[in-house]
């Protein structure tokens, strides 16, 4: 018998970044305490977690409380008061995490050809080894 994990499904929908922004997706949900996450920070205007599925030793989200799609939504639609709270959080997550000396990767996708999965801004933190080259080939 075959079976469907409503999570996994969930997940694997590829995000239009053209699309309103829908409150119902996971992040949201993070947001609202609806669906449980470990706080790494939390500000006016970000909230941090670990990623569930890990791909470097340290690997955090960092999302803004506000409801943007995807960076492309936020730099258009956000206030300057949060872009530049959000952008220093984002620092600050990675500095207070002594990330800054052995270094570390930001990534925000952006669409489909990204493969991104939520459709709530994220910027993904990466460290703790050498990251290997920008992007596969
Ligand atoms: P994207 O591909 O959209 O840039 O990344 C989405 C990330 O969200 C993935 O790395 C995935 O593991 C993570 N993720 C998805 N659902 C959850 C969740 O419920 N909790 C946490 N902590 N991370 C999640």
């Amino acid at each position: 018998m075959r079976t469907v994990n409503l999570i996994n499904v969930e997940l694997a929908m590829p995000v239009d970044a053209t699309q309103p922004y829908d409150d119902n997706n996971i992040f949201a949900k993070i947001l609202r305490g609806e669906i449980p996450s470990t706080k790494i920070y939390e500000d006016e205007f970000a909230y941090a977690f670990p990623d569930i599925n890990a791909q470097a030793p340290t690997h955090i989200l960092v999302i803004p409380k506000g409801g943007y799609v995807s960076w492309d939504d936020f730099s258009d639609r956000a206030s300057d008061t949060e872009i530049a709270g959000f952008v220093r959080a984002v620092g600050k997550i990675a500095r207070d995490s002594g990330l800054v000396e052995p270094g570390y990767r930001l990534l925000a996708n952006t669409g489909p050809d990204s493969h991104q999965e939520v459709p709530h801004l994220h910027v993904h933190i990466f460290a703790g080894r050498p990251l290997g080259p920008m992007l596969a080939r």
